[in-house]
This record gives structure tokens, C-alpha cells and sequence, in this order.
């Protein structure tokens, strides 16, 4: 149940009624060696099928929307929807999707006016769009100030487990956060070292901390500017627990993305003596990037993840993308597949490694949402929530629905 938020239930009756539905269909789009724009992956779509046959079977006319990819308020052909509509189609028919939402400047600019244009000629609105609910966007903020308005199967379900982690989670409660950006995790790191019995930390984010605590991180990537911030986290109480080891790469040579961007240039530049990886304890020498972390942490993360009773995981270990540094990554998403306890991986690039090694089924709960999953565990809420809970048919007094 999510607080004062309206469920579908609480349309009414939605027989010849016509309802405007915000999904997150923002999808991985390949090109065939014929050159035609195909889905990669339709988890996304997949996931937003409970909320549209629970309408279709209640008689309702559905017209779904959703953005995809970034083309900043233009039309372009680039991000045009017609590869998820074909792939929705085949999935469920007689669904209208209208064009991708950020061709209209209005939509991130959440302008009055493009909010009036979606709304008109609905009866109803249902947001199922948890990946973007962390944004006040038109289609998201906009249509529960006109439209009888819920939050569709996948929207309320999301929140559901994720508030749960946060109010009553079965102890041990672990944490896994990794990534590049200390500055993304800063805010959901302090929120979760609060209520988490040990918070691990992976990922390009860790060198920060590690270099807040004077060891040397070499060429590893590290933010300055939240330098501070690192070590006041380390100062506070909760258990946070850092990398013992990491896989690095030499000076000088290239990551396989870094070498994919630039393919004419050597992949090594060094003398090409010595090797071009090696695994190093707490310190790092000088020019040596940190790329992945190594064995023994692997092995200490690994036995905390063992004995969890609730398990949260957000976040790569290491580059992934380059075979050479994805070990640390592919172990974790193991040692949550085999924890008997409560798993939750919160979207974005865990989800593709877990997805890469098939292990999503042995996962309790795979989020659809990167950014939303950090906003929703740091805050507590989302603007799509709070919208939707000032709809005309939510209760005044915020408290759940019949
Ligand atoms: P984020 O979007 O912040 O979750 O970061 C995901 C990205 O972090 C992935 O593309 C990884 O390649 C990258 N990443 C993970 N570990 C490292 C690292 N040690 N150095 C640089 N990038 C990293």
C-alpha cells in the first residue's frame, strides 16, 4: 500500500472510458544489419503489461506515452517510437502510443500548456512510469491536476518494495553501492548508512573514500569536490566497508570503451614492457587506474551479501563493459543470487549484468528505475507520487483508499 496514493481500483467504472497512460518505455534501441531500428531488451515493455490488460479487461480505450532517449524537445528520427510501438503491438494489440513525449519542448519543461494538450479528450490518467517518476515532467506532474488519476501495477509495486526495504527490512540489512559518480550517491549513502546494518562500496565511487582515508589511489577516478563529504561519512555511524583490493590497468593503456571511441589510436602507449593489469592492495601506485575491485574483496563482500536478511544492490563494481574488470561485478550478482535473503537490485547497469549472467529469476525484486530507486530511498517520495496523491479522486486527508 503506498500512502494516499490512488490505485487503479480507485478509477471507477472505465468501461468505453478513455485513459492516458505514462509508462517508461524507454528501451535499448539496436540497429539490424539491414539497418532497421529493433528493441534490444523489452523488459521496460514487459513490465508494463499488468497495468494495460488489467484496463483493456476493464473495457477502457488506452493511449500510452512514454519518452525515449534524449532528443531535447525536437522531433528526430533517431529516437522516434516506432520499434517500441511495433514490440508493445506484438504484445498486447489495440494500444494507441503517441510520439515520443520529448519531441514537444513542453514535456522537461513541464509547460501548462503541453500538460492541457495531453489531457484533452481523456477521462482518465494512470502513471506506470516508475523510472521517470523522480522528474517533474509534464506527462508525470501534469495530468492528476485535470484527470481522476493512479498509479498503475508496476508504479505501486516498486514503491511498495522499495519503502519496505527502508521501514521494515529483515536485519542484517547490507547495501551494495557502486558506480561511477560519488556525487549521484552521495545523498542515498547517507540516507542508507543510517538505517542499513553495513553499506558496501564499489565501483569508481570508492576511490573517493579511499583517498579521503590517505591512501593513494593512482590515475583512479576520484572527485575532489566530494572529498569532504567522503570523509564526513566515514566519521559517522553506520559500517561502511571499502575495497581491501583492486584490479587496475596500467599507465597509459586503454579501457576496451575508451578504445572503442577512439579505434585508431594504440591501445597501449607505454613502453609495452610489463603488464597491462595487475591487482594491488590499499595502495595504488602513481598512473595506475583502479578498474575493477579485486579477489579479497570480492571474498569479504561476497560473505557479508551470504549472511544478509535483506540485500540492496545498486550499481557496478568495476568498468564492466570491458570483459577484463567485470569479474567484480559478475561475482556480486552471483552472491546475491545465492543469498536466502530479501534481493533487490534497483535498476540501470546491475540489472544489465544480472540480466548478462541470467541470473534475474534468482533476484526477489529487479527495479525498472536507476535515478528513481536512489530518489525514492533517499527522499522517501517522488513528484509522480505527491501528483498523484493531489488528484481530484485522492483523499483529502492523504490516507490510503478503501
Ligand atoms: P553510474 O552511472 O554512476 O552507476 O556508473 C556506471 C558506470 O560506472 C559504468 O559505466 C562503469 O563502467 C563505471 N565504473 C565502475 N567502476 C569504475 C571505475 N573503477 N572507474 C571508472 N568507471 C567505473
Amino acid at each position: 500500500m503506498i500512502r494516499g496514493v490512488p490505485l487503479l481500483e480507485d478509477l471507477g467504472n472505465l468501461e468505453a472510458k478513455s485513459v492516458l497512460v505514462r509508462l517508461d518505455l524507454n528501451v535499448p534501441i539496436t540497429e539490424t544489419p539491414g539497418g532497421d531500428r529493433v528493441v534490444a531488451d523489452d523488459f521496460r515493455i514487459r513490465a508494463a503489461l499488468p497495468t494495460l490488460l488489467w484496463l483493456r479487461d476493464q473495457g477502457a480505450r488506452i493511449t500510452a506515452c512514454s519518452h525515449l532517449g534524449r532528443p531535447k524537445g525536437k522531433r528526430d528520427p533517431a529516437f522516434d517510437m516506432g520499434p517500441v510501438r511495433s514490440r508493445l503491438n506484438e504484445l498486447i494489440e489495440g494500444v494507441e502510443l503517441l510520439d515520443n513525449l520529448r519531441f514537444s519542448p513542453g514535456e522537461e519543461a513541464n509547460d501548462p500548456a503541453f500538460v492541457l494538450e495531453l489531457v484533452e479528450g481523456h477521462d482518465a490518467y494512470v502513471n506506470d512510469a516508475f523510472g521517470s517518476s523522480h522528474r517533474a515532467h509534464a506527462s508525470i506532474v501534469g495530468p492528476p491536476q485535470y484527470l481522476p488519476s493512479a498509479a498503475g501495477r508496476l508504479l505501486a509495486r516498486e514503491v511498495e518494495v522499495l519503502t519496505d526495504l527502508l521501514d521494515a527490512p529483515v536485519r542484517p540489512f547490507v547495501v551494495i553501492l557502486g558506480g561511477a559518480k560519488v556525487k549521484d550517491k552521495i545523498g542515498v549513502l547517507r540516507s542508507l548508512t543510517a538505517r542499513a546494518d553495513t553499506v558496501l562500496v564499489g565501483g569508481g565511487m570508492a576511490f573517493t573514500f579511499l583517498q579521503a582515508l590517505g591512501h593513494s589511489v593512482g590515475a583512479s577516478l576520484t572527485d575532489p569536490t566530494h572529498l569532504e563529504a567522503c570523509k564526513e561519512l566515514l566519521g559517522s555511524p553506520g559500517h561502511l566497508m571499502l575495497p581491501v583490493d583492486t584490479k587496475a590497468l596500467a599507465p597509459g593503456r586503454k579501457l576496451s570503451i575508451e578504445h572503442q571511441a577512439d579505434p585508431q589510436a594504440p591501445t597501449e602507449t607505454g613502453d609495452g614492457t610489463g603488464p597491462d593489469i595487475e591487482t594491488f592492495g590499499l595502495e595504488i601506485p602513481d598512473g595506475w587506474r583502479g578498474a575493477d575491485i579485486g579477489p579479497r574483496t570480492v571474498e569479504a563482500f561476497a560473505e557479508v551479501i551470504g549472511s544478509a536478511g535483506t540485500v540492496l544492490w545498486n550499481g557496478p563494481m568495476g568498468v564492466f563493459e570491458d570483459d577484463r574488470f567485470a569479474e567484480g561485478t559478475r561475482a556480486i550478482a552471483q552472491a546475491m543470487a545465492h543469498c536466502s535473503g530479501r534481493t533487490v537490485v534497483g535498476g540501470g547497469d546491475s540489472a544489465s549484468a544480472l540480466a548478462q549472467l541470467g541470473l534475474e529469476d534468482k533476484i526477489d525484486h529487479v527495479s525498472t528505475g536507476g535515478g528513481a530507486t536512489l530518489e525514492l530511498l533517499e527522499f522517501g517520495d517522488l513528484p509522480g507520487l505527491a501528483a498523484l496523491r493531489s488528484a481530484p479522486n485522492a483523499r483529502a486527508d492523504g490516507s490510503d483508499a478503501p
